[in-house]
């Protein structure tokens, strides 16, 4: 019986975590939760999960509201939650750069991790690197793209890859001309081709920005350099990543585009077990595209590998400065196309430097947060 603890489980992945949960009591047993603000949710699976032990909340002052005695706030509370002795697995499926700091917790108490926040890896993925020197624990992706390669890589020499081959639904932008990618609205960018996912995710996948932290996600999850990861547009999300060796074979993890199996085979720390509603239908037709990636109109990705090759705080000026601007169109405050844009602008403005402490992490974040805020605003003005 594994024992699970849940970061960020009133989001989409979060519940996706519980039900796999729920439906399998012989495998594991939730023993911590926490989430932001969603106190009636977390009272709900509380009252239904008598074997949790120890849960955390956004703000000290809705504590009294929890039908729990050991309850902790804010991210502190988090990163004691990350590094519970008692926990066998942690799942990080915290929303932003906010994961880092638990993630970090997580792997200095020894806790192993199924990570869905890719922006802990992208905005901290140095150290992390070196933190898991010091301790070895095992790293379970849950973003599907990097379950598909993990579940590729069993077995095999990691000398022997020729390159990660990354798989991109292209989102529902895919055929849009750059012209036309200027005047899309937010209810078409919300509205996914292939998943159901949170918001913040669902407008990253029409930036394609999803694509760009998912490629330099990978560069750290896997250890190879960008020049061996690519990224393939595959229309119809089945064939969910891929690795080429150097003998020219592939190997590909095929599958039903639902998060539900990654989290699972994350959860069982890379096993298999049973999912009987998971089988692909090759009774009826099936078609498979691929196509190549237009860097030109998709100019997240190119950017990805830009920010991502030069290292250091850049890929988390990537990441936050996105973070803010997705949240400003989803506010109405600026159009689809500036976010990327704006992205664009932090990055090459901010001075360029080294990520070698959380401290540096800190200051990084807070400096991003403030040049994209002002890049905004300068916008607004300017209009
Ligand atoms: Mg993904």
């Amino acid at each position: 019986m594994k024992r699970v603890v849940v970061l960020g489980c009133s989001g989409s992945i979060g519940r996706q975590t519980l039900k796999i949960i729920d439906d399998n009591p012989d495998l594991f047993s939730l023993v911590g939760v926490s989430v932001n603000n969603s106190i009636a949710f977390l009272n709900e699976v509380i009252d239904k999960h008598p074997s949790i032990e120890i849960c955390c909340i956004g703000r000290e002052e809705d504590k009294e509201r929890v039908h729990h005695s050991k309850i902790y706030s804010g991210e502190d509370g988090l990163s004691i939650l990350a590094s519970y002795a008692n926990a066998d697995i942690v799942v990080n499926a915290l929303l932003g750069y906010v994961g880092l700091r638990p993630t970090l917790a997580a792997i200095k108490s020894s806790n192993d991790i199924a990570i869905a926040n890719k922006e802990a890896l992208v905005c901290g993925g140095e150290l992390i690197k070196q933190e898991l020197r010091n301790h070895p624990v095992n790293v379970y992706p849950i973003d599907s793209e990097h379950s598909a390669i993990y579940q590729c890589l069993v077995g095999e020499d990691k000398r022997k890859v020729k390159r990660l081959i990354i798989t991109a639904s292209g989102g529902p932008f895919r055929t849009n001309s750059l012209k036309e990618l200027e005047t899309v609205t937010k209810e078409e960018a919300l509205h996914h081709p292939t998943w159901s996912m949170g918001e913040k995710i669902t407008i990253d996948s029409a930036t394609l920005v999803n694509k760009g932290l998912e490629v330099i996600e990978a560069h750290y999850l896997f250890n190879l350099p960008y020049e061996k990861i690519s990224v393939v547009i595959h229309p119809e999300s089945i064939v969910h990543s891929m690795v080429e060796f150097i003998d020219g074979s592939i190997k590909a993890q095929l599958g039903k585009p639902t998060m539900e199996v990654p989290i699972l085979y994350a959860l069982n720390g890379g096993k298999r077990s049973l999912k009987e509603d998971c089988y692909l239908d090759f009774e009826s037709k099936l078609n498979l595209h691929f196509e190549p990636l237009d860097f030109k109109r998709f100019k997240a990705v190119a950017l990805a590998y830009e920010v991502g090759k030069k290292g250091g705080n850049l890929p988390l000026a990537y990441s936050v400065s996105n973070e803010i601007a997705v949240h400003a169109f989803l506010d109405d405050k600026i159009a689809f196309k500036d976010i990327v844009e704006i992205v664009k602008e932090v990055v090459n403005t901010i001075a360029h430097y080294p990520l070698d402490s959380e401290a540096a992490i800190e200051v990084a974040i807070r400096e991003s947060q403030d040049l994209t805020r002002s890049i905004i605003t300068r916008r607004k003005e300017r209009e």
